[in-house]
């Protein structure tokens, strides 16, 4: 009734929505403000904070998923109370869930689907960790068997220079040995001629990566799995391998079906991928299978109640939305494997032609074409015929929005500075023109304007890029 009485004159009304006194709140940035303040309000004030943050669809810094479609978005917002984890609350997200990795475990040719185990994960970091996890555990009980001093030495992992820093996260977190093998001019994926020196009876297993983050190369997991054929035959622990296919395993079964990469391969025991880069869903999403449920040892597989029964879960993390779950689902849905193929081809085609126009303009040199991701790898043919370098081509594309890194490669390479491009789907024949357009115009204005003492040859960029 009070209601009613009180007078029509609120703050808000004949105002536009920012000039009421409650949006001259100071933003909380350190301790709550002590007044509530309408929701439209802390909305614009939100949305305004964020006024000058990058365009996301301009971000050719990320692998990670800038776009969806409308239907999709819905179905992930109404989902979004839904916790993933509440498996006997939510059976069908766990019957979407199992859809997921049964459909994974088909694109990577799982031989006996009845034997896959998988999960969902926050993303690959999680997925990485997973399959890292049951290589130790997996090793640590066969070692013991085969006699071995498993305290006379930490369990080490082989995989090469260019790893993503999950790998590294692992190591500290687990406290396992990371044995590198360091990528060279010859060898800018793993190096198939030196990789088994670095495997002993400690070694827990190889990481192969299918896209590596920095340069966008697939290492050879075919010759890897011979060569962990060969060790196997006499070893005392047998190894296998993980792939970490955080890109390139939701791009490779659909562009690149002759590549031999995935479950095929007799060795590869596990294969992470992250759902929110070419699996094409906002971020929030990464999966993990293993070929085989003997693979991954039962101490980390956990039950949780569904429907009176029992649910195994191996995450790290317990409650997490379901809508990414949902969003992935949405994709493979909509698209099945020729929509799939269609969207993730153009994106190739897109790439490779994006590369043949900064080869034309003949001061570059391609260490990756997009041929295998759709990521673009590039540096300065010869830097010292210029007087800019490129962070200053990166300075200037981001004058018209473009988010592109410049940045040197990991050890033994470190003095190479290399600029990247990740083609998502979200791109179209007509961003690209504008690039390649701003791109000219950046590189002339550079050499037109750009003199010894203005330059930033001296400028040294943050070593390695992780996503
Ligand atoms: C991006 C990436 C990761 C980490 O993935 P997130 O989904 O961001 O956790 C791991 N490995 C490789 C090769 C990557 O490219």
């Amino acid at each position: 009734m009070l209601y009613f009485k009180k007078p029509i004159k609120d703050e808000n009304y004949g105002t536009p929505n920012l000039a009421v006194f409650s949006a001259d709140n100071k933003l909380p940035k350190n301790k709550l403000n002590k007044e509530s303040i309408p929701s439209e309000v802390a909305y614009r004030l939100i949305k305004d904070e964020l006024i000058d943050e990058g365009n996301a669809r301009q971000n050719l810094a990320t692998f990670c998923q800038t776009y969806m479609e409308p239907e999709a978005t819905k179905l992930m917002s109404e989902c979004l109370a839904i916790n993933a984890i509440d498996k006997s609350e939510y059976p069908k997200m766990t019957e979407v869930e199992n859809y997921c990795v049964n459909i994974i475990a088909d694109l990577w040719h799982a031989p006996d689907e009845t034997k896959v185990l998988g999960t969902s994960t926050v993303g690959s970091s999680e997925a990485c960790m997973l399959g890292g996890m049951a290589m130790k555990f997996k090793w640590r009980k066969e070692a013991e068997a085969a006699g071995i001093d498993v305290k006379a030495k930490k369990p080490n992992f082989v995989i090469s220079s260019g790893f993503q820093v999950c790998w590294e996260k692992f190591c500290v977190y687990w406290d396992i040995e990371m044995r590198l093998v360091p990528l060279d001019e010859q060898h800018m994926s793993l190096n198939m001629e030196t990789v088994m020196d670095y495997v002993d009876d400690y070694t827990i297993g190889i990481v192969g990566i299918l896209g590596i983050t920095y340069t966008g190369k697939f290492d050879d997991i075919k010759t890897l799995d011979k060569l962990v054929e060969e060790y196997n035959k006499t070893a005392k622990v047998k190894i296998g391998i993980h792939v970490d296919g955080a890109s390139g395993a939701m791009f490779a079964p659909f562009v690149h079906p002759e590549i031999k990469w995935d479950f095929q391969l007799k060795n590869v025991r596990s294969i992470s991928t992250s759902g929110h880069k070419y699996g094409l869903v906002y971020p929030g999403v990464g999966w993990v299978l293993w070929r085989d449920q003997e693979f991954l040892p039962k101490e980390l597989i956990f039950y949780v109640n569904y429907l009176g029964g029992e649910q195994p879960t191996m995450a790290i993390n317990f409650s997490r939305s379901g809508s990414q779950i949902i969003g992935q689902y949405y994709i493979f849905m909509r698209y099945g494997f020729e929509g799939l193929k269609l969207v993730q081809t153009h994106t190739h085609d897109l790439a490779v032609s994006i590369t043949k126009e900064i080869e034309n303009m003949g001061i570059f040199e391609i260490y990756n074409d997009g041929d295998n991701i759709p990521v673009i790898c590039y540096r300065l043919k010869n830097p010292e015929n210029h007087k800019w370098t490129l962070y200053e081509l990166a300075d200037r594309l981001a004058m018209k929005g473009w988010q592109v890194p410049a940045y040197t490669l990991p050890e033994n390479l470190q003095t190479t500075v290399i600029q990247r491009y990740v083609i998502r789907a979200d791109f179209s024949a007509a961003l690209r023109d504008a690039l390649v357009q701003d791109m000219k115009m950046a590189i002339d204005y550079l050499e037109k304007n750009t003199h010894e003492d203005t330059a930033g040859k001296t400028k040294l960029g943050k070593q390695g890029f992780t996503h």
